[in-house]
């Protein structure tokens, strides 16, 4: 009984490990050398070498920080890893800087105009790295003394000994401070610091020296050496905040809350020029630094005339983000006009843009892709079915293919079996459907349809 209940546990714990993976989680980076030259396959990236190599240089630009505004557009059929190429990129900017993926159709909302859309997603896509230097009193805690008044009214009156390696120093409390030490359960042994400015109290942990004093410590208690030199030291903190975070906290009807329900309506342009000339100001006094980050616009066909003229001049102020867009369509309308242009896109915002082109892939990177994509859902495959994934997505698409992978392991695991055949793959393919065998199957039914547009534009009225 015992031991099946033991089992159940363990079941429980694993279903809990598998965690969601995302159709992109395999992409770890561009996976270049030094120089900038791509490895075959490398960071969970296959093939496209020009492409990523391109890539390459456009992080090496942002990461030198010496360009802003730069307008890059991915184009190529669907499924040649644009998006891929564009996680890559953010995912070499790294931590620091700033990074925003959208699809051009989250421009469009009822809740603000596509103008406001666009500024909110460029300020969230540049940075401001703010230094500040705070004065510290770091050290270990000798003894607290506080003293309760003799009548209800009356301050509490507290002394606190701090010391370091080198010296002991009694520090007056004021009633805030005792407050904060009685909240924080401050105790000789501490090590703590007090941020000058503040008042505010931190326990960074307990000295060695105390270590076998107390029996009753928690397994948690941290234990740390005595600090050494000067009890008071200056601290330089840096916070990365982005532009947008900034107008959100100031923005007085919504505060900094808005900032975690996503929910922040429209800002005005004067709280935005205030931020703008505060942010100058700081950049002067060397307080702070502006990271033009990366702005992802995905299906940029979708914007309209207006956007782009939008970006177009968004691109031209100094503290602009690198705006990368993708597309799959060739020469087509831009949006809002009767013109046509390549990729959708208004001829002058193209002029200033590096165009990078995808390729479609040989059979052997695809199949490559999809080993990765299989050891990225932890779904085994023989060698027969994986060859059978590829050839499908010839006839059908890299993305459908991947689906695939998913339904498979799902039904192999149900005639338990561990490892995905051409069965199991072929029974997916007949359960799900892909694109070119959905619209056929529309249009053989067509009559039975209302509003039923055919492929050939005709409608037929059923
Ligand atoms: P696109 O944006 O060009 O339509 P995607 O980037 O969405 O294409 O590619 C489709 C799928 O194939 C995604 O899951 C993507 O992560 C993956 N993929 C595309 N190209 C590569 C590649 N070179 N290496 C690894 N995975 C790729
Ligand atoms: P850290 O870099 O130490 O993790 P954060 O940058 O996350 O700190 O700052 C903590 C919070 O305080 C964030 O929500 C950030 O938006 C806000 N914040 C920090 N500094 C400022 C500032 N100078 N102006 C406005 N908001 C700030």
């Amino acid at each position: 009984m015992d031991i099946n209940k033991d089992d159940q546990l363990i079941k429980a714990s694993e279903l809990v490990r598998t965690s969601r993976v995302g159709v992109h989680s395999h992409i770890r980076g561009l996976g270049l050398t030094d120089e900038l030259d791509p490895r075959p396959v490398s960071n969970g990236l296959v093939g496209q070498l020009r492409a990523r190599k391109a890539a390459g240089y456009i992080v090496r630009m942002v990461k030198d920080g010496k360009v802003t505004g730069r307008a890059v557009l991915l184009a190529g059929q669907p499924g040649t890893g644009k998006t891929a190429i564009a996680m890559a990129i953010a995912k070499e900017m790294g931590e620091g800087t700033p990074a925003t993926l959208m699809s051009a159709s989250e421009i469009f909302s009822p809740e603000m105009s596509t103008a406001e859309a666009l500024t909110q997603a460029i300020r969230r896509s540049v940075g401001i790295r703010i230094k500040e230097e705070t004065e510290i009193i770091e050290g270990e805690v000798v003894e607290v003394t506080i003293e309760r008044p003799a009548t209800t009214s009356g301050a509490k009156a507290g002394r606190l000994t701090l010391k370091t390696t080198e010296m002991e120093t009694i520090y007056d409390l004021g009633g805030k401070m005792i407050e904060s030490i009685i909240k924080e359960n401050i105790a000789a042994g501490d090590i703590i610091t007090i941020d000058k400015a503040t008042g505010r109290i931190a326990k960074l942990g307990r000295s060695f020296t105390r270590a076998r004093d107390y029996d009753a410590q928690g397994a948690q208690t941290r234990f740390i050496q005595t600090p050494e030199g000067e009890l008071q030291k200056r601290k330089e903190v840096t916070h990365m905040v982005s532009l947008h975070d900034i107008d959100v906290i100031n923005s007085r009807q919504q505060g900094f809350l808005a900032l975690f329900s996503g929910d922040t309506g429209e800002i005005k342009q004067e709280i935005r020029d205030q931020i703008n000339q505060k942010v100058a100001e700081w950049k002067e006094e060397g307080k702070a630094e502006i990271v033009p980050g990366i702005l992802f616009i995905d299906e940029v066909h979708m914007l309209t005339i207006e956007c782009f003229a939008f970006l177009n001049r968004a691109l031209e102020s100094d503290n602009a983000p690198i705006v990368i867009m993708a597309t799959n369509r060739g020469i087509t309308k831009i949006r809002g006009t009767n013109e046509l242009s390549p990729h959708g896109m208004p001829m002058d915002l193209l002029d200033r843009t590096l165009i990078i082109m995808t390729e479609p892939y040989s059979e052997a990177d695809i199949k490559q892709i999809l080993q990765i994509r299989c050891e990225e859902e932890d779904a085994s495959v023989t060698e027969e079915a994986l060859n059978a994934l590829a050839e499908l997505a010839k006839s059908t698409s890299l993305r459908y293919v991947m689906q695939l992978i998913m339904v498979a392991k799902v039904l192999c695991r149900r005639r338990k079996a561990t490892e995905i055949n051409t069965e199991d793959i072929s029974r997916s393919y007949r359960l799900f459907s892909d694109e070119r065998r959905s619209e056929e199957w529309l249009n053989r039914l067509s009559d039975q349809f209302l509003f039923h547009h055919g492929t050939n534009g005709q409608l037929n009225l059923a």
